[in-house]
C-alpha cells in the first residue's frame, strides 16, 4: 500500500544524466524513503487508539467548548514511529559523520554528558521549586560559572543568556548600561568586515549605528583603520577572536588598549573559544564582555536551533551591570539572587535576559565535559582542534586556494576560496558535491572578505581516518571543479532532494500546510 496521496509533489527533479537509474514507482531510492507530511499520511477519520467511548462529562467550558474537530491526523503507534524515524534519517547529524561547518564547532557530544543530565536530581526539577530543594543544581551553576571565569580570566559571568547571539545582546546591554551610568550614551558600534552576521544584527537591535572596520590583506582587523575611527561616539568594538578567517587577532591587546583609551568597550565574540581554551585568557587581552557558546566549545548539543546556552563573561567594569538572577554562595548554601545587591555584582543591573537562570540541561552537560577533561584536557582540546584544521589546510592547499595559507598556520578552521575553479564552477557546486560524498557541506560564502569562501572546522573530535576520508572527498570535488566536470553541476544526485531554489526558499518559504482538497475547493 502506498502511503502517499495524490496531489503531493513526490517526484524528485527529473534526472537527465544517462548514468542515473530510472525512477522507481514509489520515488524511493533503496533505503532513502520518500516521506509524506503527517497530515497526508493520517486522516482525521481514523485513530490509532482503541479507547472505549469516553464517558459523557458536563463541559465546564460552556459555550466556549469546541464543537468542530481540530483536524489532527490519526495514526497508529507504528505509523507514528515510522514517520518520525524516516524523517530523522533525512537529516545529517554529528552522529552520522564529520560535520565541517566552519565557526559552528560541530563536535561530538559525549554520552557521559547525557547520562549526567538525565540523572533525576537534575532532570526532574523545576525552576520554581524552593531553593532549599535544588541546592545541588545551584551548586552546578556556581561551579560551572567558576570554571568559565577562570578559563577566560574574567571577573564574573552572566549564566542566563540562551545562545551566542543572546549573549551578544546581554554584553551590549551591559555596555550600554555602563555608558549611560556615566552619562555618556554613545551611538556607534564598530564591527570588522569578517564578523558573524549576528554581531552587526545585535548592535543594530540595541539601537546602535553599525560601522564596518576593514580587514588587512592578511585577514586580520586593520588596526590603523580601527584606531582612526575611534572617537567619542563609539560605544564598543565587536571582535571575534580567533576571527572567522580562522586567524588569531595578534593585535588584540593593542586594540583593547586603544578602545579603552577612547572610552569605549571591547566585546569579543567568543564562538571560536574552542581554538584557544586553556591557552589564552581573553581577560588578559583586555576584553570587557564575551559570550561562550556551551553548544560549541563545551560540547553540548546544538539541537537544531534548540536549547543553546551562551553565558557571558564580564570584566570588572561591566560586572555591576550584569543581568539578574545569579547564583551566589552564602555560607554553606547557594542562593539564586533575584534582586539588585549592594555588592559589585549587579549593583546597577540592567535587568533580566530571561525569566529564569538559564539552560540547566546545558549547564549539567557542559560541567560534565569540563570536569571529565580537566584544565590540561581542555588545553589538549584546543591543541588538537588547531592541529586537525591545519592538517586539512595543508592537505588541500595544492588543489584549493587558501587565501591566508601563506601567513602561517590557521587556528581551528581552514579557509579556502573559489579561485582557480574552472569557468562557471562555484563554491556551491563543491558544497552540493559533498552531499553526494556523504558529508554535510562546509560553511560557504562566509566570511564575506573571501570570494566564494569555504570554511572548514573539523574539531578535535575527528580521527585522522575521518579527516583523511573528508580530505579525499574534498580533493576529488576540487579536482572535478577545476577540470570543468559538468556532472558536478547537477549534484546532489543521491540526496532526498536535488538542487533547490534556495533564493525562493529563503524569500518565499511555504510554512503552512493546506489540505489539497480544500485548496482545490477554494479555487
Ligand atoms: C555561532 C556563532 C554565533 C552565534 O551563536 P548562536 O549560539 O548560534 O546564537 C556568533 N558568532 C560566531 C562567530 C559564531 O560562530
Amino acid at each position: 500500500m502506498s502511503m502517499l496521496k495524490e496531489g503531493r509533489p513526490t517526484t524528485p527533479v527529473p534526472v537527465k544524466e544517462a548514468h542515473m537509474a530510472p525512477q522507481t514507482a514509489t520515488g524511493n531510492r533503496a533505503l532513502m524513503l520518500e516521506e509524506a507530511l503527517i497530515f497526508e499520511i493520517g486522516s482525521t477519520d481514523t485513530t490509532g487508539v482503541d479507547f472505549a467511548a469516553a464517558p459523557q462529562v458536563v463541559s465546564r467550558l460552556g459555550s466556549l467548548a469546541r464543537t468542530d474537530s481540530i483536524g489532527l491526523p490519526g495514526l497508529s503507534e507504528q505509523e507514528t514511529v515510522r514517520h518520525y524515524t524516516r524523517l530523522s534519517r533525512q537529516n545529517y547529524a554529528i552522529d552520522l559523520g564529520l560535520f565541517p561547518l566552519g565557526s559552528c564547532t560541530m563536535k561530538h557530544n559525549p554520552r557521559l554528558n547525557e547520562k549526567v543530565a538525565r540523572m533525576p536530581g537534575f532532570a526532574d526539577i523545576h525552576p520554581l521549586q524552593p531553593q532549599s530543594t535544588v541546592q545541588g543544581a545551584l551548586a552546578v551553576i556556581h561551579e560551572l560559572a567558576a570554571w568559565l571565569v577562570t578559563l577566560t580570566g574574567m571577573h564574573s559571568v552572566a549564566m542566563s543568556p540562551k545562545a551566542g547571539a543572546h549573549g551578544e545582546l546581554c554584553g551590549l546591554l551591559a555596555i550600554r548600561a555602563a555608558l549611560e551610568a556615566r552619562g555618556d550614551a554613545r551611538s556607534v558600534v564598530l564591527v570588522p568586515e569578517s564578523a558573524h552576521g549576528t554581531n552587526p544584527a545585535t548592535a543594530a537591535f540595541c539601537g546602535y549605528k553599525v560601522e564596518d572596520i576593514p580587514a588587512t590583506a592578511e585577514g586580520r582587523v586593520d588596526l590603523e583603520a580601527l584606531k582612526a575611527r575611534l572617537g567619542p561616539d563609539v560605544a564598543a568594538v565587536m571582535i571575534t577572536n580567533p576571527n572567522t578567517c580562522g586567524l588569531f587577532e595578534r593585535d588584540m591587546k593593542t586594540i583593547s588598549d586603544a578602545v579603552h583609551a577612547a572610552g569605549a568597550f571591547v566585546y569579543c565574540d567568543g564562538a571560536n573559544f574552542n581554538a584557544i581554551v586553556g591557552r589564552v585568557r581573553p581577560g588578559d587581552l583586555g576584553v570587557d564582555a564575551m559570550h561562550i557558546n556551551l553548544h560549541k566549545t563545551f560540547s553540548t548539543p546544538h539541537g537544531g536551533g534548540g536549547p543553546g546556552s551562551g553565558p557571558v563573561v564580564l570584566s570588572e567594569a561591566l560586572t555591576p551591570f550584569a543581568p539578574l538572577p545569579f547564583v551566589e554562595k552564602q555560607g554553606d548554601s547557594f542562593a539564586l539572587v533575584e534582586e539588585e545587591t549592594a555588592e559589585d555584582h549587579h549593583a546597577q543591573t540592567f535587568g533580566r535576559m530571561v525569566a529564569f537562570h538559564g539552560q540547566m540541561g546545558m549547564f549539567t552537560r557542559a560541567l560534565t565535559y569540563i570536569l571529565s577533561h580537566g584544565a590540561d584536557g581542555l588545553r589538549q582540546v584546543a591543541n588538537d582542534a588547531v592541529l586537525n584544521a591545519n592538517y586539512i589546510l595543508r592537505s588541500l592547499d595544492d588543489v584549493l586556494d587558501a587565501p591566508f595559507g601563506g601567513s602561517g598556520p590557521c587556528m581551528h578552521e581552514a579557509l579556502f576560496s573559489d579561485k582557480g575553479l574552472a569557468e562557471g564552477f562555484t563554491t556551491l557546486d563543491i558544497a552540493k558535491g559533498l552531499i553526494d560524498e556523504g558529508f554535510h557541506p562546509m560553511t560557504m560564502y562566509f566570511p564575506l572578505v573571501v570570494h566564494g569562501a569555504m570554511l572548514v572546522e573539523p574539531t578535535e573530535t575527528e580521527s585522522k581516518a575521518a579527516l583523511d576520508q573528508f580530505i579525499l572527498a574534498l580533493r576529488s570535488l576540487a579536482e572535478r571543479a577545476k577540470a570543468g566536470d559538468e556532472a558536478l553541476k547537477g549534484a546532489p544526485y543521491h540526496a532526498p532532494r536535488r538542487r533547490l531554489d534556495e533564493t525562493l526558499a529563503a524569500r518565499k518559504p511555504i510554512l503552512t500546510w493546506t489540505d489539497p482538497a480544500l485548496a482545490i475547493a477554494a479555487e
